[in-house]
This record gives C-alpha cells, sequence and structure tokens, in this order.
C-alpha cells in the first residue's frame, strides 16, 4: 500500500492492483485536501445539506484531479450494515441520472466490471475493502462494518463477483483501507459472546482481552496480519476499565483467505481511524466516544459530527505505459 499525496489531497493506494495489461484504479482518501468547513473538514463526503452537497462536489473533483480523472463519477449506494450487494454494469453507467437513482438503492457492496466505472463506499471507523480481478477486470468496493462483518459481507462479495463474472478468488486482489483499529475498537462482552455463538472459538483471533485489575492487555493478538502498536493498545480505551477489543481488519482479512483469496494478494493501510484525527474522520472518536456520562451530555449538547471518506475503485482502466 502507498500513500500519496497529489495536488494537496491525500490517499492510500494499492500498488497489487497494477499488472501488464490492466490497471484498477483505486483510492482509499483520506480526510486530507478537500473545501468542507469544521466539523467535515476538509475531503467530506458525507454531507446531505445544501453547502455540504456543493462542497461535496468540490471535493469529488479535487479527488478526481489528484488521480488524473476529470471529472470523476462514483457510484456510490446507501449504506446500511447489511450484507446486500449490488450489481453496477449498465450501459448508462455514465449518466448522472443513472447515478442518482442508483445511489438510492441499499446495499453494502458494489461491483462493476464495467470499464472505466467507478464504485465507492463511504466509512469513518468501518472498514472499506476493495476487490480486483485482473482477469475480468472486474472490481468491488465492501462497506464492512461490524455488522457486515458479521454478516461475511466480503465473503459474500467474493462468491457474488465468481457467480456474476466467472472470477476465481485465487485470482483476486484485495485491499483493506484505514478503520478503527484494535487500539481504539473497544466492544462489550455481549458483543463478544454474539460472535463467538455464530463462528466458534476461532474468532478469538480477532478480539483482545484486557485485564482491569492489572491494566495489561493479554497478548490474544496472534498472527493475523494485522501490525498495531502493542503499546498503543495498552495505554489506549482498553486500559480505562479493563474488557474487550475487536480487531475489524484482522476478521476481515480471515474471511477473504476462507472465501480462497490468497493471503499473498491482501494488501492492508494499516492505519487507525480513530488514533489520527489529522488523517482520518472517525465516528466513534468525534461522534460517540463518551467515558463517562458528563461526557454523554455533552455530547448530545454540541450535537458532535464528523465527515466520511471516501474509498473508490475503477474498472480495468489500461496500464500507461512508459516506453524506456
Ligand atoms: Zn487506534
Amino acid at each position: 500500500m502507498e500513500r500519496r499525496s497529489v495536488k494537496g489531497v491525500a490517499y492510500f493506494t494499492s500498488e497489487g492492483f497494477k499488472d501488464s495489461a490492466r490497471y484498477a484504479l483505486n483510492a482509499f482518501a483520506t480526510r486530507i485536501g478537500g473545501v468542507s468547513g469544521a466539523p467535515f473538514n476538509t475531503l467530506d463526503f458525507g454531507a446531505v445539506s445544501e453547502n455540504g452537497l456543493k462542497d461535496r462536489a468540490d471535493n469529488l473533483l479535487r479527488l478526481g484531479f489528484a488521480l488524473g480523472v476529470e471529472p470523476l463519477e462514483c457510484a456510490l449506494v446507501k449504506q446500511v450494515h447489511g450484507d446486500t450487494i449490488v450489481k453496477f454494469d449498465p450501459v448508462d453507467a455514465k449518466t448522472p441520472d443513472f447515478l442518482k437513482r442508483f445511489k438510492a438503492m441499499e446495499a453494502d457492496a458494489i461491483v462493476t466490471a464495467t470499464r472505466g466505472v467507478a464504485v465507492g463506499v463511504l466509512t469513518a471507523d468501518c472498514l472499506p475493502v476493495f476487490l480486483y480481478d485482473p482477469v475480468t477486470g472486474a472490481v468491488a468496493a465492501v462497506h464492512a462494518g461490524w455488522r457486515g462483518t458479521f454478516l461475511s459481507i466480503v465473503k459474500k462479495t467474493v462468491a457474488f463477483m465468481v457467480k456474476e463474472y466467472g472470477a476465481r478468488p485465487v485470482d483476486l486482489r484485495a485491499a483493506l483501507g484505514p478503520c478503527i483499529g484494535l487500539c481504539c475498537y473497544a466492544v462489550s462482552g455481549d458483543f463478544y459472546e454474539k460472535f463467538l455463538t455464530s463462528f466458534g472459538n476461532s474468532i478469538n483471533d480477532f478480539f483482545l482481552f484486557s485485564s482491569a485489575a492489572s491494566g495489561q492487555a493479554s497478548a490474544q493478538v496472534s498472527g493475523n496480519g494485522t501490525s498495531y502498536d502493542k503499546s498503543k493498545v495498552e495505554s489506549g480505551s482498553l486500559k480505562k476499565g479493563g474488557g474487550v477489543a475487536f480487531d475489524l481488519q484482522a476478521a476481515n482479512r480471515a474471511q477473504l483467505i476462507e472465501a480462497g483469496v490468497q493471503a499473498k494478494q491482501i494488501d492492508n493501510v494499516h492505519e487507525c481511524t480513530a488514533c489520527n484525527p489529522h488523517h482520518f474522520f472517525s465516528y466513534r472518536r468525534d461522534v460517540t466516544a463518551p467515558s463517562s456520562e458528563t461526557d454523554v451530555a455533552q455530547c448530545a449538547a454540541e450535537h458532535r459530527e464528523t465527515g466520511r471518506m471516501l474509498s473508490m475503485v475503477m474498472a480495468g482502466a489500461r496500464v500507461e505505459r512508459t516506453e524506456p
């Protein structure tokens, strides 16, 4: 994964989505490089107010400019934390009206194999995932929060690409974007029980248990491909009350491998949205996250809000060759 800053717009992109014949342009945008004012500063794509929509359109232009796609259009849907996957392969995909109608659909993953068409998801803590099949050129953008993860949405999206496009899981490239990390994602005992009941003990790999008495995080983080700083875990939210933390990235990575995607073809941003206020919007950090009842009241009084980051991937653009 590479972090780039082009024309003031910062984003992450997976180099794994490039091969000799094709390239799936992809970007996990940060919050840096847009025009939106606080608390949506600055590269926000979630705003719905009249002014917000204007800023959002400017932000899309800026991202497109940075990516060399002008104007950038990106199919989005109404995300509902479910497991519905929709296909966006219309002949008239490029007409704005179609995009508008498509946008009202409720779903959490979009796939397309139409060359030059971009699909995207909006997040602020949830995990954005891209899939790319270099053989057919098909791509997917997936929104995986804990509910989507519980519903195995990334596994279902792999199956969908197999069914709709004849993709082979072994060929697929995947990229996991920035999301709330194990360091900041404290969850309840009930949350853990819910996953344990459905998935069995294998789920223990994706939870970290800390002891309130000692303040020490137990060494439950295993070799699952994540690289969170353990000192951050120990000094973070878990230490305050003891408890359980969930590793959203690791759980989804495991689901991709179960679905047949090769581990070596899974790329990962390895950044926590909640830890990095300069780079990322974080719903939990900016909107919820009260640690006491006084904070709850304060949050309510402040009507706290935050922006949404856009993650987008485009089907099958040709690789630009530069002759030596
Ligand atoms: Zn964190």
